[in-house]
């Protein structure tokens, strides 16, 4: 789906296609010659990061495995706590693997921050991050991101994987909602 497919709920579109196309080449060219030889799994958290693990583990030119999990906060409200609960678990063993956490956004990063933990805690060999968006002006926990795609402001995105209210993900571009559209909630 397009932005010209939902004209109606976009107030703008914030990374085209293109965009988000060449950043995560240019990261996996990046990735790919730190990572060579190292056989390493990718591990994304879904939903989110869906879309961008398919086109990231397409565009690193390295064998490279990949796995998910699912992971529901529970808080007051709706913003992550830190306090974590593991609702579908990897498949894989991570003892001794380099792992490469592929991320859609982070916003606090508290999810992140308890992810890194526990795979280093399962004996991962060594735990990186790729996030494809960061919004600084939130973050409360402090977690490394050794590979950073786009830094955006403090506004409420839709698309590439990321939803409202479970709508949007399919969305193939990042894009920012008409404030009616939650107003009308
Ligand atoms: P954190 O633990 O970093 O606060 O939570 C990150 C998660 O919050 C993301 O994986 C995503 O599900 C959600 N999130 C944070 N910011 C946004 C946003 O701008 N748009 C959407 N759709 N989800 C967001
Ligand atoms: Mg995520
Ligand atoms: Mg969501």
């Amino acid at each position: 789906m397009q932005i010209s497919d939902v004209r109606e709920d976009i107030d703008h579109e914030l990374i085209s296609r293109e965009e988000l196309d060449s950043k995560i080449h240019e990261v996996a060219a990046i990735v790919s010659k730190d990572y060579a030889g190292k056989d390493p799994l990718l591990v994304a958290v879904l939903k989110g990061a869906v879309n961008t693990m398919a086109a990231f583990a397409q565009a690193v030119s390295i064998p490279a495995e990949i796995d998910f999990m699912s992971l529901s906060s529970y808080g007051a409200g709706t913003q992550s706590t830190g306090t974590i609960t593991v609702r579908q678990d990897l498949s894989t063993d991570v003892k001794g693997r380099h792992v490469l956490i592929v991320e859609d956004i982070i916003d606090s990063g508290l999810t992140l921050a308890w992810l890194v933990d526990e795979l280093k805690n399962r004996g991962a060999a060594s735990v990186e991050v790729f996030a494809l968006l960061e919004k600084p002006a939130r973050r409360t926990a402090h977690v490394d991101v050794k590979y950073s795609g786009f830094t955006i402001p403090d506004e409420f995105v839709v698309g590439f994987g990321l939803d409202y209210d479970e709508k949007y993900r399919n969305l193939d571009s990042i894009a920012v909602l008409r404030p009616e559209v939650y107003e009308g909630k």
